[in-house]
Protein backbone atom coordinates (compact mmCIF):
# COMPACT_ATOMS: atom_id res chain seq x y z
CA UNK A 1 0.00 0.00 0.00
CA UNK A 2 1.22 3.32 -0.79
CA UNK A 3 2.41 5.14 2.18
CA UNK A 4 1.94 9.26 2.94
CA UNK A 5 3.46 11.58 4.82
CA UNK A 6 3.16 14.88 5.32
CA UNK A 7 3.21 18.29 7.60
CA UNK A 8 2.34 21.34 8.87
CA UNK A 9 3.71 23.84 10.89
CA UNK A 10 1.97 26.02 13.96
CA UNK A 11 3.42 28.59 12.95
CA UNK A 12 0.08 30.83 12.68
CA UNK A 13 -3.46 30.61 12.10
CA UNK A 14 -4.28 27.96 9.13
CA UNK A 15 -5.63 29.42 5.87
CA UNK A 16 -7.15 29.01 2.15
CA UNK A 17 -3.92 27.23 1.19
CA UNK A 18 -3.07 25.25 3.54
CA UNK A 19 -7.01 23.65 3.48
CA UNK A 20 -6.62 23.95 -0.40
CA UNK A 21 -2.91 22.94 -1.36
CA UNK A 22 -2.72 20.72 1.36
CA UNK A 23 -5.50 19.34 4.08
CA UNK A 24 -7.78 18.30 0.80
CA UNK A 25 -5.62 15.97 -0.37
CA UNK A 26 -4.53 14.38 3.04
CA UNK A 27 -8.27 13.89 3.89
CA UNK A 28 -8.96 12.22 0.32
CA UNK A 29 -6.07 9.94 0.27
CA UNK A 30 -6.97 8.09 3.56
CA UNK A 31 -9.36 6.78 1.10
CA UNK A 32 -6.54 4.40 -0.22
CA UNK A 33 -3.15 4.98 1.11
CA UNK A 34 -1.19 4.43 4.82
CA UNK A 35 -1.52 8.18 5.84
CA UNK A 36 0.81 9.84 8.24
CA UNK A 37 0.17 13.59 9.10
CA UNK A 38 1.93 15.54 11.83
CA UNK A 39 2.16 19.03 13.22
CA UNK A 40 5.78 19.86 12.76
CA UNK A 41 6.29 22.24 15.80
CA UNK A 42 10.36 21.98 15.48
CA UNK A 43 9.88 23.78 11.78
CA UNK A 44 7.87 26.37 13.84
CA UNK A 45 11.14 27.55 15.67
CA UNK A 46 13.11 28.15 12.75
CA UNK A 47 11.73 32.33 12.72
CA UNK A 48 12.82 33.61 15.96
CA UNK A 49 9.94 36.03 14.99
CA UNK A 50 7.47 33.86 15.91
CA UNK A 51 8.92 31.77 18.58
CA UNK A 52 7.06 32.32 21.78
CA UNK A 53 7.02 29.00 23.79
CA UNK A 54 3.26 29.87 25.17
CA UNK A 55 1.83 30.73 21.63
CA UNK A 56 4.19 28.03 19.90
CA UNK A 57 2.14 25.41 22.49
CA UNK A 58 -1.27 26.58 21.98
CA UNK A 59 -1.06 26.65 18.18
CA UNK A 60 0.34 23.06 18.38
CA UNK A 61 -2.97 22.17 19.98
CA UNK A 62 -5.01 24.58 18.03
CA UNK A 63 -3.12 22.98 14.51
CA UNK A 64 -3.72 19.64 15.71
CA UNK A 65 -7.44 20.21 15.73
CA UNK A 66 -7.61 21.85 12.97
CA UNK A 67 -6.41 18.42 11.34
CA UNK A 68 -8.73 16.54 13.32
CA UNK A 69 -11.90 19.04 11.52
CA UNK A 70 -11.25 19.04 8.46
CA UNK A 71 -11.32 15.45 8.90
CA UNK A 72 -8.12 13.11 9.00
CA UNK A 73 -9.21 10.23 10.93
CA UNK A 74 -7.54 9.11 13.55
CA UNK A 75 -8.09 5.45 13.06
CA UNK A 76 -7.06 5.43 9.94
CA UNK A 77 -4.15 7.68 9.90
CA UNK A 78 -1.28 8.19 12.24
CA UNK A 79 -1.02 12.23 13.63
CA UNK A 80 1.28 13.30 15.61
CA UNK A 81 3.59 16.26 17.04
CA UNK A 82 7.22 16.31 15.38
CA UNK A 83 8.85 16.84 18.98
CA UNK A 84 7.04 14.00 20.80
CA UNK A 85 9.76 11.72 18.90
CA UNK A 86 13.04 12.31 19.21
CA UNK A 87 13.59 10.59 16.04
CA UNK A 88 13.26 13.24 13.53
CA UNK A 89 15.83 15.58 15.44
CA UNK A 90 18.42 13.00 15.64
CA UNK A 91 17.91 11.71 11.94
CA UNK A 92 18.54 15.10 11.26
CA UNK A 93 22.05 15.22 12.61
CA UNK A 94 22.68 12.30 10.06
CA UNK A 95 21.51 13.91 7.09
CA UNK A 96 23.09 17.31 8.12
CA UNK A 97 26.26 15.34 7.12
CA UNK A 98 24.81 14.35 3.90
CA UNK A 99 23.28 17.42 2.57
CA UNK A 100 25.53 19.98 1.02
CA UNK A 101 25.85 24.20 2.40
CA UNK A 102 25.67 25.19 -1.61
CA UNK A 103 22.46 23.04 -1.85
CA UNK A 104 20.77 24.42 1.31
CA UNK A 105 21.60 28.10 0.21
CA UNK A 106 19.52 27.62 -3.07
CA UNK A 107 16.72 27.06 -1.59
CA UNK A 108 13.81 29.59 -2.70
CA UNK A 109 11.96 29.49 0.33
CA UNK A 110 14.96 30.01 2.46
CA UNK A 111 16.26 32.53 -0.07
CA UNK A 112 12.70 33.89 1.01
CA UNK A 113 12.49 33.91 4.43
CA UNK A 114 15.98 35.11 4.98
CA UNK A 115 15.53 37.84 2.89
CA UNK A 116 16.31 41.08 4.66
CA UNK A 117 17.84 39.28 7.97
CA UNK A 118 21.34 39.50 7.33
CA UNK A 119 23.68 37.48 9.85
CA UNK A 120 20.99 36.81 12.51
CA UNK A 121 18.75 34.52 10.44
CA UNK A 122 19.12 31.07 12.13
CA UNK A 123 20.44 27.75 11.40
CA UNK A 124 17.45 26.14 12.08
CA UNK A 125 16.37 27.76 9.24
CA UNK A 126 18.71 26.93 6.69
CA UNK A 127 18.33 23.46 8.02
CA UNK A 128 14.57 23.54 7.78
CA UNK A 129 15.03 21.31 4.36
CA UNK A 130 17.15 18.92 6.14
CA UNK A 131 14.53 18.20 9.31
CA UNK A 132 11.69 17.78 6.54
CA UNK A 133 13.88 15.49 4.45
CA UNK A 134 13.99 13.20 8.05
CA UNK A 135 10.58 13.48 8.58
CA UNK A 136 9.47 12.31 5.43
CA UNK A 137 12.02 9.42 5.07
CA UNK A 138 12.22 8.11 8.46
CA UNK A 139 8.59 6.85 7.43
CA UNK A 140 9.47 4.92 4.08
CA UNK A 141 6.96 7.48 2.41
CA UNK A 142 5.76 7.20 -1.18
CA UNK A 143 4.26 10.12 -1.72
CA UNK A 144 4.45 13.98 -0.17
CA UNK A 145 0.83 15.47 -0.73
CA UNK A 146 2.41 19.36 -0.67
CA UNK A 147 1.31 22.52 -1.81
CA UNK A 148 3.46 23.66 -5.06
CA UNK A 149 6.06 26.30 -2.87
CA UNK A 150 7.10 22.65 -1.44
CA UNK A 151 8.48 21.64 -4.44
CA UNK A 152 11.82 22.18 -4.12
CA UNK A 153 12.20 20.55 -0.70
CA UNK A 154 10.78 17.40 -2.14
CA UNK A 155 13.27 17.11 -4.58
CA UNK A 156 15.98 17.78 -2.09
CA UNK A 157 14.83 14.96 0.10
CA UNK A 158 14.97 12.86 -2.84
CA UNK A 159 18.60 13.85 -3.85
CA UNK A 160 19.63 13.29 0.38
CA UNK A 161 18.01 10.19 0.15
CA UNK A 162 19.78 8.82 -2.96
CA UNK A 163 23.24 9.73 -1.97
CA UNK A 164 22.94 8.40 1.67
CA UNK A 165 21.71 5.09 -0.16
CA UNK A 166 24.46 5.32 -2.69
CA UNK A 167 26.75 5.65 0.22
CA UNK A 168 26.05 3.67 2.89
CA UNK A 169 23.25 1.24 1.35
CA UNK A 170 19.52 1.04 0.71
CA UNK A 171 17.72 2.05 3.75
CA UNK A 172 15.62 5.20 2.62
CA UNK A 173 12.85 5.19 0.27
CA UNK A 174 12.88 7.93 -2.37
CA UNK A 175 8.94 10.22 -2.12
CA UNK A 176 7.28 11.87 -4.93
CA UNK A 177 5.60 15.24 -4.16
CA UNK A 178 1.92 15.46 -5.41
CA UNK A 179 0.07 18.36 -6.11
CA UNK A 180 -3.57 19.16 -6.26
CA UNK A 181 -5.01 20.51 -9.62
CA UNK A 182 -6.61 23.51 -8.15
CA UNK A 183 -5.49 25.63 -4.54
CA UNK A 184 -1.85 24.32 -5.45
CA UNK A 185 -0.74 27.89 -4.43
CA UNK A 186 -3.16 30.17 -3.21
CA UNK A 187 -1.95 33.80 -2.91
CA UNK A 188 -2.01 36.14 -0.67
CA UNK A 189 -5.08 38.49 -1.55
CA UNK A 190 -3.24 41.62 -1.49
CA UNK A 191 -0.60 40.82 -3.10
CA UNK A 192 -1.32 37.70 -5.84
CA UNK A 193 2.48 37.45 -6.58
CA UNK A 194 3.32 35.87 -3.24
CA UNK A 195 1.68 33.15 -1.51
CA UNK A 196 -0.52 33.07 1.34
CA UNK A 197 1.29 32.59 4.38
CA UNK A 198 0.52 31.79 8.15
CA UNK A 199 3.34 33.79 8.72
CA UNK A 200 3.91 36.52 6.21
CA UNK A 201 0.99 37.17 4.86
CA UNK A 202 -1.34 40.53 6.38
CA UNK A 203 -4.61 40.65 7.97
CA UNK A 204 -6.19 41.25 5.05
CA UNK A 205 -3.76 39.18 2.62
CA UNK A 206 -5.16 36.07 4.50
CA UNK A 207 -8.06 34.06 5.13
CA UNK A 208 -8.01 31.99 8.00
CA UNK A 209 -10.24 28.85 8.32
CA UNK A 210 -11.89 30.15 11.52
CA UNK A 211 -12.32 33.41 10.42
CA UNK A 212 -16.32 34.76 10.59
CA UNK A 213 -18.03 35.10 7.53
CA UNK A 214 -18.13 39.15 7.22
CA UNK A 215 -14.53 39.02 7.94
CA UNK A 216 -13.94 36.62 5.00
CA UNK A 217 -16.70 38.86 3.00
CA UNK A 218 -14.70 41.41 3.85
CA UNK A 219 -11.40 40.23 2.87
CA UNK A 220 -12.37 39.10 -0.33
CA UNK A 221 -14.08 42.43 -1.02
CA UNK A 222 -10.75 44.32 -0.53
CA UNK A 223 -9.05 41.70 -3.14
CA UNK A 224 -6.37 43.20 -5.11
CA UNK A 225 -7.67 42.51 -8.67
CA UNK A 226 -6.08 43.72 -11.94
CA UNK A 227 -6.73 46.83 -14.29
CA UNK A 228 -9.17 45.44 -16.88
CA UNK A 229 -12.85 44.23 -15.62
CA UNK A 230 -12.43 40.57 -17.77
CA UNK A 231 -12.26 37.33 -16.00
CA UNK A 232 -10.25 34.86 -17.24
CA UNK A 233 -7.71 33.07 -15.83
CA UNK A 234 -3.99 34.17 -16.52
CA UNK A 235 -1.50 33.62 -13.77
CA UNK A 236 1.27 36.09 -15.81
CA UNK A 237 -1.41 38.81 -16.70
CA UNK A 238 -4.30 38.86 -14.47
CA UNK A 239 -2.36 37.46 -11.18
CA UNK A 240 -6.01 38.83 -9.03
CA UNK A 241 -7.95 37.82 -10.27
CA UNK A 242 -6.21 33.89 -11.35
CA UNK A 243 -5.59 33.67 -7.86
CA UNK A 244 -9.76 33.98 -7.24
CA UNK A 245 -10.67 32.22 -9.62
CA UNK A 246 -8.97 29.08 -8.82
CA UNK A 247 -10.22 29.90 -4.88
CA UNK A 248 -13.46 29.46 -6.42
CA UNK A 249 -12.67 26.28 -8.09
CA UNK A 250 -11.12 25.03 -4.90
CA UNK A 251 -14.03 25.84 -2.92
CA UNK A 252 -16.89 24.84 -5.53
CA UNK A 253 -15.08 21.74 -7.34
CA UNK A 254 -15.91 23.01 -10.52
CA UNK A 255 -13.57 23.70 -13.30
CA UNK A 256 -11.71 26.94 -13.63
CA UNK A 257 -12.82 27.28 -17.33
CA UNK A 258 -16.31 27.16 -16.56
CA UNK A 259 -15.95 29.56 -13.98
CA UNK A 260 -14.39 32.34 -16.00
CA UNK A 261 -17.10 31.87 -18.92
CA UNK A 262 -20.04 32.21 -15.93
CA UNK A 263 -18.12 35.29 -14.19
CA UNK A 264 -16.65 37.09 -17.27
CA UNK A 265 -18.78 40.13 -18.64
CA UNK A 266 -20.39 40.27 -15.32
CA UNK A 267 -17.52 42.75 -13.38
CA UNK A 268 -15.62 42.43 -10.01
CA UNK A 269 -17.93 42.88 -7.63
CA UNK A 270 -20.78 39.83 -7.86
CA UNK A 271 -17.36 37.45 -9.13
CA UNK A 272 -15.52 38.31 -5.32
CA UNK A 273 -18.98 38.40 -3.82
CA UNK A 274 -19.71 34.61 -5.02
CA UNK A 275 -16.35 33.75 -4.42
CA UNK A 276 -16.29 34.79 -0.69
CA UNK A 277 -19.88 32.98 -0.14
CA UNK A 278 -18.24 29.68 -1.61
CA UNK A 279 -15.62 29.98 0.77
CA UNK A 280 -17.53 30.79 3.22
CA UNK A 281 -20.09 27.76 2.77
CA UNK A 282 -16.74 25.45 2.09
CA UNK A 283 -15.69 26.43 5.78
CA UNK A 284 -18.79 26.11 7.45
CA UNK A 285 -18.49 22.91 8.45
CA UNK A 286 -14.75 22.87 9.15
CA UNK A 287 -15.55 25.48 11.62
CA UNK A 288 -18.78 23.65 13.05
CA UNK A 289 -16.69 20.49 14.06
CA UNK A 290 -13.75 22.23 15.26
CA UNK A 291 -15.40 23.98 18.03
CA UNK A 292 -16.65 20.64 18.94
CA UNK A 293 -13.39 19.20 19.46
CA UNK A 294 -12.23 22.49 20.92
CA UNK A 295 -14.48 21.46 23.80
CA UNK A 296 -12.27 18.29 24.50
CA UNK A 297 -9.17 18.97 24.77
CA UNK A 298 -8.25 16.26 26.78
CA UNK A 299 -9.47 14.29 23.87
CA UNK A 300 -7.01 15.96 21.11
CA UNK A 301 -4.36 14.91 23.93
CA UNK A 302 -5.13 11.23 23.89
CA UNK A 303 -5.06 10.95 20.34
CA UNK A 304 -1.70 12.86 19.95
CA UNK A 305 -0.41 10.59 22.69
CA UNK A 306 -1.61 7.26 20.75
CA UNK A 307 -0.53 8.69 17.55
CA UNK A 308 3.47 9.31 18.65
CA UNK A 309 3.37 6.09 19.53
CA UNK A 310 2.08 4.17 16.65
CA UNK A 311 4.58 6.78 14.61
CA UNK A 312 7.55 5.70 16.67
CA UNK A 313 7.07 2.42 16.22
CA UNK A 314 8.04 2.95 12.36
CA UNK A 315 10.50 6.02 13.06
CA UNK A 316 12.34 3.95 15.37
CA UNK A 317 13.70 1.20 13.38
CA UNK A 318 14.54 3.44 10.16
CA UNK A 319 16.91 5.60 12.39
CA UNK A 320 18.22 2.65 13.68
CA UNK A 321 19.26 1.10 10.63
CA UNK A 322 20.35 4.41 9.13
CA UNK A 323 22.74 4.93 12.13
CA UNK A 324 24.51 1.71 11.78
CA UNK A 325 24.67 1.95 8.06
CA UNK A 326 26.30 5.01 8.75
CA UNK A 327 29.00 3.13 10.89
CA UNK A 328 27.53 4.34 14.37
CA UNK A 329 28.39 1.95 16.95
CA UNK A 330 24.57 -0.03 18.73
CA UNK A 331 24.88 0.42 22.39
CA UNK A 332 25.57 -2.74 24.63
P1 LIG B 1 4.73 29.49 6.94
O1 LIG B 1 4.39 30.86 6.44
O2 LIG B 1 5.01 29.47 8.41
O3 LIG B 1 5.76 28.78 6.12
P2 LIG B 1 2.67 28.20 5.45
O4 LIG B 1 1.40 28.94 5.34
O5 LIG B 1 3.61 28.27 4.31
O6 LIG B 1 3.37 28.68 6.79
P3 LIG B 1 3.35 25.48 5.98
O7 LIG B 1 3.11 24.91 7.33
O8 LIG B 1 4.72 25.93 5.63
O9 LIG B 1 2.33 26.70 5.78
O10 LIG B 1 2.86 24.46 4.88
C1 LIG B 1 1.88 23.48 5.12
C2 LIG B 1 1.31 22.96 3.82
O11 LIG B 1 0.48 23.95 3.24
C3 LIG B 1 2.35 22.62 2.77
O12 LIG B 1 1.91 21.44 2.12
C4 LIG B 1 2.31 23.77 1.83
O13 LIG B 1 2.66 23.40 0.52
C5 LIG B 1 0.85 24.16 1.90
N1 LIG B 1 0.69 25.58 1.62
C6 LIG B 1 1.17 26.60 2.36
N2 LIG B 1 0.82 27.77 1.83
C7 LIG B 1 0.11 27.48 0.70
C8 LIG B 1 -0.53 28.26 -0.30
N3 LIG B 1 -0.53 29.57 -0.24
N4 LIG B 1 -1.17 27.64 -1.30
C9 LIG B 1 -1.21 26.29 -1.36
N5 LIG B 1 -0.63 25.48 -0.46
C10 LIG B 1 0.02 26.06 0.57
MG1 LIG C 1 5.62 27.45 4.44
Amino acid sequence: MTRVFSGMQPSGDPHLGNLLGAWVNWVAMQDDAECIYCVVDLHAMTSPAEHDPATLRQRTVELATGMLAVGVDPERSILFVQSHLSEHAECTWLFNCVAGFGELRKQPQFKEKSEGRGESVSVGLFDYPVLQTADILLYAADEVPVGEDQRHHIELARDIGQRFNHRFGEVFTLPKAVHPEAGSRVMDLQDPTRKMSKSQSSEKGIVRLLDDPKKIEKKFRSAVTDSATDIRHDRDDKPGVSNLLEILAGATGDPIDKLAATYDGGGYGPFKQAVADAVVERLRPFQDRYRELEADPGEVAALLERGAERARAIAAPTLERAKQAMGLLPPG
